[in-house]
């Protein structure tokens, strides 16, 4: 059987993971577009994909919902192993933590880190057989420094930089290499609402990044250029955080 080289990406209907499935459709790979909800964006990164003349096949589920991951993965992982992972689904509930609910806790924890476990579980069980495979999380400068207002998002993807780091170890001598993007501040839906203006003096490239700049080292990461790299985070992040 030819081997695959299909990737599922998290989250790409739209922002980071859409720039990514972009990316790595030029770069020849087919595409298990996961999503929550939004079906026109992510139909539109479809016909893109598919336009390319790659394919790619639309996955709604909800990430922390292992029902939803196991009925919509398990038939599929019986016909295909993808070639890579990118867990880069993700939502945020800022607020200081003195008036956080618990469901703004739950919420982001279990859509970044419950995630990332649901989903490698099941992928890992049918790639370790194959010996060849790459996961990629998606963190944040957040998790890397903490930051006040995302106690819960710092948590979570502080949470994935470990999780990412020990799998890396555990899967190693099967030649699955295990690394995490950490992107500072991206221009997507998410941080529309940021102040921009405020944090840019504390950029040292002066300038918010666009998500085809975290695309690239996430497709760099899963070409043959890195078989060396595991266990890594690489941060793209303007100068943010050094
Ligand atoms: P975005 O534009 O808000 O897009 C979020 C994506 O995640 C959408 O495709 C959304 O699907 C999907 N999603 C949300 N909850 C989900 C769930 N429960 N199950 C499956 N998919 C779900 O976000 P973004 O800015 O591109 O961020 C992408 C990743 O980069 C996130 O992990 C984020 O934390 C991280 N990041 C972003 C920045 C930044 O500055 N933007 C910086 C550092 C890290 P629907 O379209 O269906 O809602």
């Amino acid at each position: 059987m030819e081997k695959s080289q299909t990737v599922l990406i998290t989250g790409a209907s739209r922002g980071i993971g859409a720039a990514i499935a972009k990316r790595l459709a030029e770069s020849g790979h087919d595409i298990w577009l996961n999503y929550h909800s939004n079906h026109k964006a992510a139909e539109a990164v479809k016909s893109w994909v598919e336009a390319r003349g790659r394919r790619c096949l639309l996955l709604p589920f909800d990430v922390s919902n292992e029902q939803e991951v196991e009925r919509t993965l398990g038939p599929l992982l019986q016909e295909e192993v993808p070639y890579g992972l990118v867990h880069n689904a993700g939502i945020t509930r800022d607020t200081l933590v003195a008036l956080m609910h618990r469901d703004e806790w739950d919420a982001v924890l279990n859509v970044h880190l419950t995630g990332f476990f649901l989903l490698t579980r099941i992928l890992l069980k049918a790639m370790l057989p194959l010996r060849r495979g790459r996961i990629i999380a998606i963190s944040s400068v957040s998790g890397e420094t903490g930051l006040a207002g995302q106690v819960n998002y710092s948590a979570a993807k502080a949470g994935l930089i470990g999780a990412a780091k020990a799998l890396a170890r555990e899967v190693a001598r099967r030649k699955i290499l295990v690394n995490v993007a950490s992107p500072g501040v991206i221009e997507t839906d998410m941080t529309r609402n940021l102040p921009i203006e405020k944090i840019l003096p504390n950029i040292p490239l002066g300038r918010i990044g666009r998500p085809e700049e975290v695309a690239g080292i996430v497709n760099f990461l899963l070409s043959d250029e890195a078989s060396y790299i595991t266990g890594q985070v690489i941060g793209v992040n303007g100068g943010l955080y050094m």
